[in-house]
Formats: C-alpha cells, sequence, structure tokens
C-alpha cells in the first residue's frame, strides 16, 4: 500500500463520521490542502498524518479531540509548525491544523488580550501595536503564539516583563475527555501552573489571555555589525552591556556569515561577522544614549539601529529564518557570559559550515528571575542567556557535516551551561534527559499533574511529560 492510500486502519464509515461533526475540513493524503497543512518549517520532518482536521471552531478541536482518543489515534496539533522537532505533525496521527482559528480581540481598558492558537505572532502583534500595547512575543513574526507561550516564550520584552506565558491571565482548554475548561489563578489552577511551560501536555488550547503593556509603537531598535575579526572586543564590548543594561534594553548578539543584506556593505557578504540586534523600549533620550556607545565602537560594516516602529523590530530578522531550510539546533541556558566561553563560540564560529547558521547568544535576564522557580511550569529561573547553536542548510547530503558542527560545538560549550536548556529549542532526538534537564525540579510536579489531567497520555505530541504511575 502507498502512502497515499494508506487507511491506517480507519474504516472509511468512521472517518466520514468524523466529517460529518465538522464545521471546518477533514484532510486524507491525497486530498487538496493535506500536503501544505503537513508541512512545517523544518524540512527536516516529513510525516503522514492519517487525518488533517484544519479546525474552525472549538467544537471541531472536541470533536477532533474524541475521535483521537476513542479510535486510539496518535494526536498532533499544529499552531504556527515552527517547532524545530516536529512536533505539530505526528505520522499516522489525527492532527489538529489550527491556521484557521485566527481570531483575535484588544481589550485596550483592560490591556488584555484574546487571541485564538493558530494566531502569529506578527497577527497578535498587529492588532495590540494598533493601541499602542504589546504582549510579550518572541524574535521571528511567522512563529506560532501557541507553541511558544505553551513552552515559556521569550522575546524583545522578556528583560521587562518575564516569560511569555508569564504574562498569560487565562487559557481556555480542550482537556482529554472532550471538556472545555477555563484555566487561571482563580479556577483550576494547577492546570493553569502546568500549561504555563508545559508545553502541549494538558489539552488543546482554544484561547489564550494576555496581559499587554504600553510599547512603541516607535522604539529605537535595529542591527548592527562588524567584522568577525573584531569578535573578541565586541564581545567583550557586549559582556560589559550586559552587567548594567536596564531591562527596558535588550541586545542580541550572533556570530554567523553575513547575508546579502541592503544594510551590510556588499564586500562583507558571505563573510564573517559579529551582529547585535537591538531594542530599547525605554524613553527616546535614554534609549538613544544607551545605543550611542554601540553605534561608536570600532568600524561597523553596516548599522540600522534607528528609531523604528516596534512591529518592524519584530520582523527584522525575519528573512535569516525562512521555512524549508533544514534545520538543527543546540540550546542551553547560561548564568553568565564567561570570558573563556566568549572564545570558544569564537573559535566555533569559525567552523561554520553554512551561510545559514548562527551561534546566538539572547539576553533574559530581568523580570523572569523575580519570581519563585516554582512560580510556573518553565521554571529555569536562574537564567541570564539563552545560548543556541543553530544550523540550517538546503541539502541532505550536507545534513552529517552541519549537524556535527552544531553537536561538537555544543559539547565544547555546554559545562558554561546553567543545566537547564529550552523546551521549546529541543530537537527530534532529544528525549527524556533533555526534557527533564527543561523542568529541573518542576517535573515531578508535571508527572503528578499529568496523571490527573491526561493519564492515558493522549497529548503525547510534544517533548513529553509521562503521567506519574499510582
Ligand atoms: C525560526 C524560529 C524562531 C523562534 N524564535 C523564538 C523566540 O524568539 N522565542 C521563543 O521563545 N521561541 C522561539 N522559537 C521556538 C518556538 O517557540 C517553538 O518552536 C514553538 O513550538 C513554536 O510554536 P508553534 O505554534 O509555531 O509550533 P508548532 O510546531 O505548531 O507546535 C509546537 C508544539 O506546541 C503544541 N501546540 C501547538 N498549538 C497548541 C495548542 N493550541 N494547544 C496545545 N498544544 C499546542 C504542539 O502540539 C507542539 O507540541 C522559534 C522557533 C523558530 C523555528
Amino acid at each position: 500500500m502507498t502512502s497515499a492510500t494508506q487507511s491506517w486502519g480507519l474504516e472509511p464509515d468512521v472517518v466520514e463520521s468524523l466529517r460529518g461533526q465538522l464545521h471546518g475540513p477533514l484532510m486524507r493524503d491525497g486530498e487538496p490542502g493535506y500536503d501544505e497543512a503537513r508541512t512545517i518549517w523544518n524540512a527536516m520532518i516529513d510525516r503522514r498524518p492519517a487525518l488533517i482536521v484544519r479546525c474552525a471552531d472549538t467544537a471541531d478541536v472536541v470533536a477532533g479531540v474524541n475521535f483521537a482518543r476513542e479510535h486510539h489515534l496518535p494526536l498532533s496539533v499544529k499552531g504556527g509548525g515552527h517547532n524545530i522537532a516536529g512536533l505539530a505533525v505526528g505520522e499516522g496521527s489525527l492532527m489538529l491544523d489550527m491556521s484557521a482559528m485566527r481570531d483575535i480581540h484588544v481589550d485596550p481598558n483592560q490591556r488584555i488580550a484574546r487571541a485564538q492558537p493558530g494566531c502569529l505572532l506578527s497577527d497578535l502583534d498587529r492588532e495590540t501595536q494598533e493601541h499602542g500595547l504589546a504582549a510579550v512575543l518572541g524574535f521571528i513574526s511567522a512563529t506560532g503564539i501557541a507553541g511558544l507561550t505553551l513552552g515559556g516564550g521569550f522575546g524583545y520584552l522578556t528583560r521587562r516583563f518575564g516569560w511569555t506565558c508569564d504574562n498569560v491571565a487565562a487559557m481556555e482548554v480542550v482537556t482529554a475527555d472532550g471538556r472545555l475548561v477555563r484555566a487561571a489563578e482563580d479556577e483550576n489552577a494547577d492546570l493553569f501552573w502546568g500549561l504555563r511551560g508545559g508545553g502541549g501536555n494538558y489539552g488543546v488550547v482554544t484561547s489564550f489571555e494576555y496581559r499587554l503593556y504600553p510599547v512603541g509603537p516607535e522604539i529605537i531598535g535595529g542591527g548592527i555589525a562588524w567584522p568577525a575579526r573584531d569578535a573578541g572586543d565586541v564581545l567583550a564590548l557586549y559582556r560589559d552591556w550586559a552587567a548594567q543594561a536596564p531591562p527596558e534594553h535588550t541586545c542580541v548578539a550572533v556570530l554567523r556569515k553575513a547575508p546579502p543584506a541592503p544594510w551590510l556593505k556588499p564586500e562583507i557578504h558571505g563573510q564573517p561577522i559579529v551582529a547585535f540586534f537591538v531594542c530599547d523600549t525605554g524613553e527616546r533620550v535614554e534609549a538613544e544614549a544607551r545605543v550611542a556607545p554601540i553605534k561608536a565602537f570600532g568600524a561597523p560594516v553596516g548599522d540600522i539601529v534607528q528609531p523604528r516602529p516596534y512591529r518592524a523590530q519584530q520582523s527584522l530578522i525575519d528573512a535569516t529564518q525562512p521555512p524549508g531550510r533544514r534545520d538543527y539546533w543546540k540550546s542551553e541556558y547560561l548564568p553568565a557570559l564567561e570570558p573563556e566561553l566568549l572564545a570558544r563560540l569564537v573559535e566555533h564560529a569559525g567552523r561554520m559550515i553554512s551561510p545559514f547558521s548562527g551561534i546566538t547568544i539572547f539576553p533574559i535576564s530581568g523580570a523572569l528571575n523575580q519570581l519563585p522557580a516554582d512560580h510556573s511550569a518553565v521554571g529555569n529561573r536562574d537564567a541570564a542567556f539563552v545560548l543556541a547553536i543553530a544550523c540550517a542548510w538546503e541539502k541532505p547530503e550536507d545534513d552529517a557535516a552541519n549537524i556535527a558542527w552544531v553537536r561538537s560545538t555544543w559539547q565544547d560549550v555546554r559545562r558554561f551551561s546553567t543545566g537547564g536548556t529550552y523546551v521549546n529549542f529541543l530537537t527530534e532526538e532529544e528525549g527524556d534527559e533533555r526534557i527533564h534537564a527543561a523542568y529541573g525540579g518542576n517535573y515531578a510536579r508535571l508527572a503528578q499533574l499529568k496523571a490527573k489531567w491526561d493519564p492515558d497520555n493522549l497529548f503525547r505530541g510534544n517533548k513529553n511529560v509521562a503521567p506519574l504511575a499510582s
């Protein structure tokens, strides 16, 4: 039987009975829309669900969850499809594709946004910035809000306001038994705790309620780059900066080859560089004073740090992360930037193979460190930076060399880690040991919670927390 005609053991009338319950389309292999729906950001992932439901509403989510449970089908949920491990799509699964559920309602007086789970970051930024408000989101605007929020979430506003999930006030969730429940501090508080970092382990979220903050609409931000021969001095500047920058100021450091971007001098294209991506959401005069020493440093090969709309900042580096490439990462939380670590990173960057790869340091210290480790499942509140060693390339024959570069770099520098890692950056082969590292002391409570809310582990298309055996 070819993949295009696989029935996955499902009788046609059973499939038709599901189709009859749905408001959105049901797609099987070979049907229009199926291939588009199963395609995700990382081209390394090529899996064929048995059934794909493009949910039109919450009732479709309930129908899909009940069908998967009753027919013992693996269930997967696709938000923005950006998870590098390909968790959105399971072989032989019933996949709930949330891309049609994208409504957003902003209440500017309460400074709250309610967003459906198919929204991308750009959708939410567009609606909230209409009111001069913003949620704490990530750096690439095509990422899904759902996966990002459920695993923690960090971006330019994290130093001020904490993890994305620290700024969620409530969620509506379809649980394993097909009920729709609300989770908030005052309702199903245990579930609310687990959803804020525990990935998709506890149910399918159909609505997120975000707290918003006044941001922009214009901020000081942009990119600035120097040739890699200056990387030692530039990263020393970065280390000094990190020790004193206020939370309004976020500066991401990247070691990579220069893309052919118009803001970079043509002679540097394809050559190794060190770059900063700056976003300062403080008062204009103070923000300009803070970026001045960075702009005055050395001899940049490009500098577009300037006043710009916050929304433009939120998509500033989108072009470096297009869908459809082959991707592999390793990531760690760092407590500090040791000079030896920075020296090792510069050396490893010099061995980078693909022009699309990079070593990135994201600063996250600030608000998230001020809450107790068990405030929510995401934990890792001792982290000051996220280190991402990321490889992207185009041809399968280049897999081995690129993956080897990531792994050898990571093996060399993981001794500088807090011991924790970001669940949303775990790759396909990173299993129990790394999931435990992601949750640390919160893992046992997550396993207890799983036994209560999903004892049969219906929601296992994620970095799975096994239910604690009773
Ligand atoms: C280019 C790129 C840039 C990134 N930048 C950042 C960043 O700046 N900050 C950051 O924190 N992270 C970042 N990430 C990581 C990102 O947070 C994760 O990849 C996240 O899983 C993406 O969410 P998604 O909805 O797009 O994922 P998907 O692949 O659709 O889903 C990921 C997981 O979430 C589950 N899920 C999705 N929707 C739901 C739902 N409604 N209910 C329950 N479970 C659900 C899925 O089952 C799956 O397990 C980035 C990833 C990429 C590829």
